[in-house]
């Protein structure tokens, strides 16, 4: 961040979501085309982060949306994304959202279940629709992340196993206001080992051989999102290696005929164009430590606290020796800390702190507990 910017974020209330939206570009511009380089569609994932401006910028680029709730549907069309764009995921989806998401003509459902499917025949059924589905696949993949971020290994509440696929393909083939289009996968979250990619792909391909020689072939599959940013060194990885992460599905799937793909980004188009910055409110010493207290807490980014997320923490206002800080928020909860033992600029009440890396997952999870005020966001344009 420039001395500018850090001046003006002096005279602001803190906390508050910094957004560089010129990084926001660079990324968007950067994944855009890696994926049309191979004729890819992508969804911006909505649930990363759902500020409105943010989904301005995005859907200027082309991008679609990957929704998990009616409101983000709404949201998604109110801030210009495309409904031939739009695809929506889900385990829970309820028939107030089914039906918001009918009414305005979708791309796709994601869909988890058949009791949910045997819903959407229905409702589609009321309102005189066909609806498109995919079937999300749980393929067996372990993506070698956080627990709470896997979502493609056996035993979780998400889609279908393969030993169901066949049958819940034969049941949509029945259903007179389904249209059963594609295939969904979508294993985990923050993958930064590339072969976690190929092996999808060559599972994948094993699925669609099987199926081939039943004569289905479905014309889109979706492989979700799930490319991870680089938290450990943000100004190292500003910008994700999208050409890489692409060209391994080009490399390693083996589209059929016609056969269109499609991803679904959220953290890696969005993560490292965030910060949230906050005032020391006091410098507290202890015996063997020093506590940085800030104006921000666990309510304003949560991440620390619920996946034990490393995020950097930086001093914008202070030149001084390094010292190491515990840094922590004002809730009283002890999971309410950003980071233990850091190293940072000898720091004192008033100084400006930014914690990097949190334009995925932040803001969208800040919440009102101990109805203290929702953070603010500040766009440079
Ligand atoms: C969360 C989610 C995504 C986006 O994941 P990222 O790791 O942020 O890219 C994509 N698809 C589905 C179905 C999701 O649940």
């Amino acid at each position: 961040m420039n001395i500018e910017t850090v001046k003006t974020f002096q005279s602001l209330k803190t906390p508050f979501y910094y957004y560089d939206t010129a990084l926001l570009r660079a990324t968007l511009q950067s994944a855009t085309q890696e994926a049309n380089r191979h004729g890819f569609h992508l969804h911006y994932a909505v649930k990363a982060n759902a500020n409105p401006r943010i989904l301005e910028i995005i859907q200027d680029y082309g991008i679609g949306a990957d929704c998990v709730s009616g409101n983000e549907v709404a949201r998604a069309v109110e801030y210009g994304f495309h409904p031939d764009r739009i695809v929506y995921a889900g385990v829970g989806k309820s028939d107030d959202e089914i039906r918001l998401a009918l009414g305005k003509d979708i791309f796709c459902f994601n869909c988890e279940s058949l009791p949910e499917i045997e819903v959407i025949n229905t409702l589609a059924g009321e309102l005189g629709k066909k609806a498109s589905i995919a079937l999300r696949v749980n393929p067996n993949v372990d993506a070698h992340t956080h627990h709470y971020i896997t979502t493609g290994i056996e035993e979780n509440k998400f889609g279908f196993y393969l030993y169901d696929l066949e049958h819940a393909i034969a049941v949509c083939r029945e259903l007179e206001n389904i249209r059963l289009i594609g295939l969904h996968f979508h294993i985990g979250s923050q993958i930064t080992d590339l072969t976690v990619f190929r092996g999808l792909c060559l599972r994948v391909n094993e699925i669609q051989a099987r199926l081939k020689e039943q004569g289905i072939i479905l014309p889109h599959v979706n492989f979700g999102g799930g490319l991870g940013i680089n938290y450990d060194c943000p100004s190292c990885g500003l910008i994700p290696d999208f050409a890489s992460y692409f060209q391994t599905f080009a490399d390693f799937f083996e589209a059929q005929p016609g056969q269109q793909l499609h991803f679904e980004l959220g953290r890696s188009l969005v993560g490292q164009c965030g910060s949230l910055v906050s005032r020391v409110l006091y410098v507290k010493e202890g015996k063997h430590k020093k506590f940085v207290i800030l104006d921000a807490g666990m309510n304003d980014l949560l991440r620390p606290a619920l996946y034990q997320a490393f995020h950097r923490i930086e001093n914008l206002t202070s030149i001084q020796p390094y010292e190491k800080y515990d840094i922590v928020g004002p809730i009283c909860e002890s999971s309410d800390c950003f980071g233990k033992d850091r190293e940072l600029p000898a720091t004192r009440r008033g100084d400006l702190i930014a914690i990097r890396s949190c334009g995925a997952y932040g803001e969208v999870m800040a919440s009102r507990y101990n109805l203290r005020d929702l953070p603010g966001s500040f766009f440079p344009e």
